[in-house]
């Protein structure tokens, strides 16, 4: 699988029509269950949660999912749509799914708001609207056992992902990298973004509390769940393997 070599600087491959998208992800939830939450609406965006219980009790893992915080990464939203069509998850699993973080980024293809701002480094004292809607949301749910924050990288040779998981639980590194392989490559450098990576994973060190501009994961980690990961898909390669990519590290996920 090869490189596409569009990415220069930035992300130049695929856009997506993200109200359109959005559109089949309400239609899709709806056929499948799901109630849908608006926490957040600006001229003809809205910000919409998902939900669906678990469909037994009393021991459900509630797993919280987002994409679409960054306008350039076009394959999270579509991986959302693609599990919520697919409706593949375990009986076991509540789900909160925010499938488009940054709608309005998405219509001019930028990573950050229509105001210049990198929603993701916005979590510790929020500035954009956006984000503290979407705090304010999050502050009324239970606690996650697990999160998941889709991504894409426009410079990466391959998939990679971020774990945080501080009170050293069962990790689910391993098996999303093992997962993702048969239909991606995986990002092997030592070094990624700056960071010491091992077969596709990085595991930050860093406390939160020494960081200024927390990005959502941060947040997530320092309030609402104490195990997550933040995946990273390869934007220089064809969407549809990217969206393949984010789908079996998700499905590799819920299976615990
Ligand atoms: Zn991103």
């Amino acid at each position: 699988m090869q490189r596409l070599g569009k990415n220069h600087g930035r992300y130049f491959g695929e856009t997506i029509d993200i109200h359109a998208v959005l559109r089949e992800v309400e239609t899709a939830a709806q056929s499948h269950g799901w109630t849908s939450e608006i926490f957040h609406e600006t001229g003809d965006f809205k910000w919409f949660a998902l939900h669906r219980p678990s469909r037994v009790t009393p021991h459900a893992s509630r797993i919280y999912m987002s994409a679409g915080i960054h306008g350039d990464e076009p394959a999270g939203p579509l991986a959302a749509l693609k599990l919520i069509q697919e409706n593949r998850w375990p009986e076991h699993a509540e789900i909160f799914l925010l499938p488009c973080l940054n709608p309005a980024g998405f219509t001019l293809n930028k990573r950050e708001n229509t105001d210049g701002i990198d929603l993701n480094r916005d979590y510790r004292n929020p500035k954009a609207a956006e984000t503290r809607a979407h705090i304010a949301w999050l502050e009324r749910q239970p606690k996650f056992d697990l999160y998941l924050c889709l991504h894409e990288d426009w410079e990466s040779h391959g998939f990679y992902l971020y774990e945080q998981n501080p009170d050293q639980k069962i990790s689910h590194a391993e098996k999303m990298i093992a997962a993702v392989k048969s239909v991606c490559p995986v990002d092997l450098s030592e070094i990624i973004e700056g960071r010491a990576a091992h077969n596709g994973i990085i595991r930050p060190n860093r406390s939160p509390p020494e960081r200024p501009d927390w990005p959502e994961a941060l947040y997530l980690i320092s309030h609402k769940s104490r195990q997550g990961c933040t995946l990273e898909a390869p934007s220089d390669f064809m969407l549809a393997t990217r969206v393949a990519a984010l789908v079996a590290a998700v499905n590799a996920a819920m299976d615990f």
